[in-house]
């Protein structure tokens, strides 16, 4: 974008987010220049957001701010690490100052409360969409990956399930009872990433992975990494899984498990630990603000089995949902 405009987006971005001792040079240069500790590796990724796919383009700008900083926060929680910096790409149609200083405090204020330095970017003209690098600092004996799930591992998932799927489905239509409609809603546009917990439990889990796409596809995707000659599988207990009020009135009526099975945009995390931890997860368990439920078992035989309260199997397992499935 012409140097006018660029200024703007400098008034707005280059100050956002309190300086870290361990940036070099931020905002300002061709490069941001960041020291990673001894020890440490960087973990990195990057997520975006494209209007009319991800979000409304009508969505509120501060929700937005704070989502599209929350999903990559997500990501650096499932491998145990701590988040240290960002970068931020903006295709904007136009410098919209309204929208800019509701994003601007929603990642903001985020971004503050895990002491995450916002070290550069890129602004271009086009249609909208929002695109974050995440960077996090992790030890290697500590990192929690997709790939260390074993058979009788122990899996939990963090905080409950079904939230934001449920708020999507009342957003477009479906009766839900108005005194659940605020904390379910709350949960599709401000996600809290688990990063206190993806810390936690680095160093006890044998595997990890965010629930982006829900609970089925998302633990299908540990089964696959961790399978070595022969494929892994999962049995899920129904009735073990953890539900906010507003979901567990929904499943009483409907019996619809495919909102805590397989809707997407909670960001829990779902972790696998060996047996012989399982103490010391209870115990964690009892001290972590969101949660942590156990739900199953890793199993040597192949498929994701998901166990009614009756001990039949669910046969119509609901698949995760999929960007690319429509
Ligand atoms: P270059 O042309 O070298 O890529 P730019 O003019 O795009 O540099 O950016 C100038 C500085 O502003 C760089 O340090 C860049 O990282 C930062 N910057 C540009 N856009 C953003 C943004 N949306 N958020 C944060 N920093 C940004
Ligand atoms: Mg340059």
């Amino acid at each position: 974008m012409p140097s006018p405009e660029f200024s703007l987006i400098d008034h707005y971005f280059s100050n956002l987010t309190s300086s870290r001792p361990d940036v070099e040079l931020g905002i300002g240069d061709d490069c941001a220049l960041l020291r990673v500790p001894p020890g440490k590796q960087l973990a990195v990724s990057l997520d975006t957001l494209v209007a009319g796919r991800h979000f409304l383009p009508d969505c509120d700008p501060e929700a937005l701010g704070h989502k599209a900083l929350a999903v990559n926060l997500s990501d650096l929680a499932a491998m145990g690490a701590e988040p240290a910096w960002a970068t931020l790409g903006l295709t904007l149609p136009e410098i919209d100052e309204t929208w800019l200083t509701g994003f601007a405090r929603g990642f903001g204020e985020l971004a503050e409360c895990f002491g995450v330095q916002l070290v550069g970017g890129d602004t271009t003209r086009g249609p909208l969409a929002i695109s974050i690098q995440i960077h996090g600092l992790v030890s290697p004996e500590r990192v929690m990956r997709r790939d260390g799930a074993r058979p009788g591992d122990l899996i939990y998932v963090t905080g409950t399930l079904g939230d934001a799927g449920l708020a999507l489905l009342a957003a477009q239509g479906l009766y839900v009872a108005a005194e659940h409609l605020p904390a379910l809603r709350r949960r599709l546009d401000r996600p809290e990433p688990r990063v206190a917990a993806g810390q936690a439990l680095a160093g006890l889990a044998t595997a990890a992975i965010d629930i982006s796409d829900g609970l089925s596809s998302d633990l299908g995707h540990i089964l696959k990494r961790s399978s070595l000659q022969t494929s892994l599988g999962a049995a899920l207990h129904l009735d073990k899984l953890p539900l906010s009020p507003g979901v567990a009135e929904y499943l009483s009526e409907t019996a619809d498990w495919s909102i805590p099975m397989a809707a997407g945009d909670d960001y829990e995390l779902c972790i696998t630990v060996p047996e012989r931890r399982q103490a010391e997860v209870e115990r964690l368990a009892g001290e972590l603000d969101c949660g942590l439920t156990w739900i199953g078992m890793i199993e040597a035989q192949a498929g994701l089995r998901a166990l009614l309260p009756n001990g039949e199997i669910l046969d119509q397992l609901p698949a995760g949902f999929d960007h690319f499935a429509r």
